[in-house]
């Protein structure tokens, strides 16, 4: 038996995957998988396309960077000659000029992603032939760590040590998990009595459309792409237009991994144009989408022309309820985390923070405190900076504006950190920032700010008035709860109207855990065994064993 497997498992990474790593990576190789390689793609082969340049980062890193649109394992030019630029957000100046997709580029990757799914080499290769390239690609992004924290560090402006000891690990994590997933997609079988029954299978979905925010990229792209893949799909990737390079990146070392010309595709484009394109195509099965609200509105509507399947993760306004009897200051830690991190652009920020009226100025002082002690804005290079830039200068013109608005509702300003610039005097750098006796109806309180600010809501009394309080938003992604008494923790848990609760923490994701939204945050769930499927559609079979007509 086990023989046999390991035959069949032989014959499909032989017979089937093979050719695609010959023609597209390992020329030289014939045998089994090659181990994946660790030297960086020929510069040759990419300048030869005028798709790629090699880049110096502010930290001394240097790498050849993918600036084409990746179709069928190949970096090429929109023949548009349409571009779109990259900017460094901690100086305003560009770092590469990319190749933008247009709605024919799109139509062109989507025809072959559902000419690849179509032809079965792809959809009905062994799972455990998915599971080795997920778990081959998870090593390429170990192996390729530091490039691809500095790209992202560069591209988004978030501190390369949490590039690097957040975001990549996360990376790798996912892709090992969904990895895991690829040979355990079974279906269930019924027992309908003597003359029938029925099972069921999981079967891909077929192209998926995959668009991400600007504020993770590699990890949004990644928390979609490994359920995508594992389940036997093809993928074409709309990433942010402000942070395409480490997505592209990625592409390549998908290609290293040995991943079949057509599986992959990924566009760098704007998003009424590319991301547009890529919902309303009719040959897209599914559509994954990471963003604002406003956009998966847009997204919803164009995608229902073909009904297509849709996964929406968008804003949210995350409560943090600190209840009277909690420790104080572990919750200003985690409250610190909740709002700071990422320089405030994390979707399920718990930045609307709800404290009982005995422990309100306590907890503010700790906050103000905390902060005041650990929050480090500068380089993004730098070693002890804990923020960098705010990503895009119209996420930085927003956050300001939304500041002054606050100020005239009459917001008290209990913390206001120095403002960082850089040596030009540019970036678009926001100090940490914590207002106080915030009303529940203001601007600050109800509207996602995406940036570094806490906003601290007049305190409350009562549990039930917590719980109102805290579901009076029309978002529903996360929330934190901070007490000591662990049937008021899990009671108010199951009254918040979110996709996520933390007690006694904030933000600590992992992907076996489902991630996902309620309200206006969003439809459907990633991570966990909800985010792969997702990405399956589930068949029923039914067998007559003996029915007659
Ligand atoms: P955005 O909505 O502006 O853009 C997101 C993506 O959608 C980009 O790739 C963009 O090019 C594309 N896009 C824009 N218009 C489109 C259209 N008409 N059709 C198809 N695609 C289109 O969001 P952003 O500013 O990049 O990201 C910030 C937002 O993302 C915040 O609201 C944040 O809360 C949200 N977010 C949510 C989660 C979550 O899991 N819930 C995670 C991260 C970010």
């Amino acid at each position: 038996m086990l023989w046999r497997r390991r035959h069949l498992y032989a014959r499909s990474v032989h017979d089937i995957l093979k050719p695609a790593i010959i023609r597209n990576c390992y020329p030289h190789k014939t045998a089994s998988f090659p181990r994946p390689s660790s030297r960086i793609f020929t510069t040759t082969r990419i300048a030869r396309d005028d798709c790629a340049t090699t880049l110096i980062a502010p930290n001394g890193h240097s790498w050849s960077q993918p600036s084409g649109l990746f179709i069928r394992n190949e970096f090429v030019k929109s023949p548009s000659g349409e571009t779109l630029e990259s900017i460094d957000p901690a100086t305003e100046r560009p770092i590469i000029s990319l190749h933008a997709a247009q709605s024919s580029d799109v139509d062109n990757a989507v025809n072959i992603a559902h000419e690849t799914f179509e032809n079965t080499s792809w959809r009905d290769v062994d799972p455990t032939v998915r599971r080795d390239l997920l778990l081959r690609l998870a090593n390429l992004v170990s192996d390729h760590a530091h490039t691809l924290a500095t790209i992202e560090t560069w591209d988004n402006g978030k501190p390369f040590s949490t590039a690097l000891h957040e975001d990549i690990p996360d990376v790798i994590a996912t892709l090992r998990y969904y990895a895991g997933w690829a040979d355990k997609l079974n279906g269930s079988s019924f027992n309908l009595g003597p003359a029938k029954m029925a099972y069921t299978t999981r079967e891909p979905v077929g192209v998926c459309g995959l668009i991400t925010p600007f504020n993770y990229p590699l990890c949004s792209a990644v928390w979609k792409l490994a359920p995508a893949l594992a389940a036997g799909n093809t993928v074409v990737v709309k990433p942010s237009e402000h942070t395409s390079l480490s997505t592209l990146y990625l592409a390549h070392l998908t290609r290293l991994a040995g991943f079949p010309a057509g599986v992959i595709s990924v566009l760098p484009g704007l998003g009424d144009r590319a991301g547009a394109a890529l919902v309303s195509h009719p040959l897209v099965a599914k559509v994954a989408f990471t963003g604002s609200t406003s956009t998966a509105q847009s997204v919803m509507r164009f995608a229902s022309g073909s009904l297509k399947r849709l996964t929406l993760e968008t804003g949210g306004k995350s409560p943090l309820v600190v209840f009277e009897d909690a420790d104080i200051e572990q919750a200003a830690k985690w409250a610190y985390a909740g709002v700071m991190s990422n320089a405030g652009q994390i979707c399920t920020s718990t930045a609307r923070m709800l404290v009982h009226e005995r422990v309100h100025d306590h907890f503010v002082d700790k906050l103000v405190e905390y902060t005041k002690q650990n929050s480090v804005v500068g380089s993004p290079w730098h070693a002890e900076t804990t923020q960098g830039p705010q990503t895009t200068r119209v996420q930085y013109e927003r956050i300001l504006s939304m500041i002054e608005t606050g100020r005239n509702e009459g917001a008290k300003l209990a913390y206001q950190g120095p403002q960082h610039r850089s040596k030009s005097g540019s970036g678009f750098f926001i100090p940490p920032i914590i207002f106080t006796s915030i009303p529940d109806i203001s601007l600050l309180a109800q509207e996602e700010i995406f940036g570094p600010i806490a906003v601290v809501c007049t305190p409350f009394t009562t549990d039930d008035e917590a719980v109102h309080r805290a579901n009076n938003t029309r978002y529903g992604l996360g929330a934190s709860i901070f007490t000591k008494d662990i049937a008021r923790a899990h009671q108010v848990a199951r009254r918040i109207k979110a996709g996520m609760v933390w007690i006694n923490s904030s933000q600590d994701c992992d992907p076996r855990v489902p991630f996902g939204g309620v309200k206006m945050s969003g439809a459907g769930s990633e991570l966990g065994e909800e985010g792969i499927k997702a990405y399956t559609v589930e068949k029923a079979i039914h067998i007559n064993l003996g029915m007659r007509l």
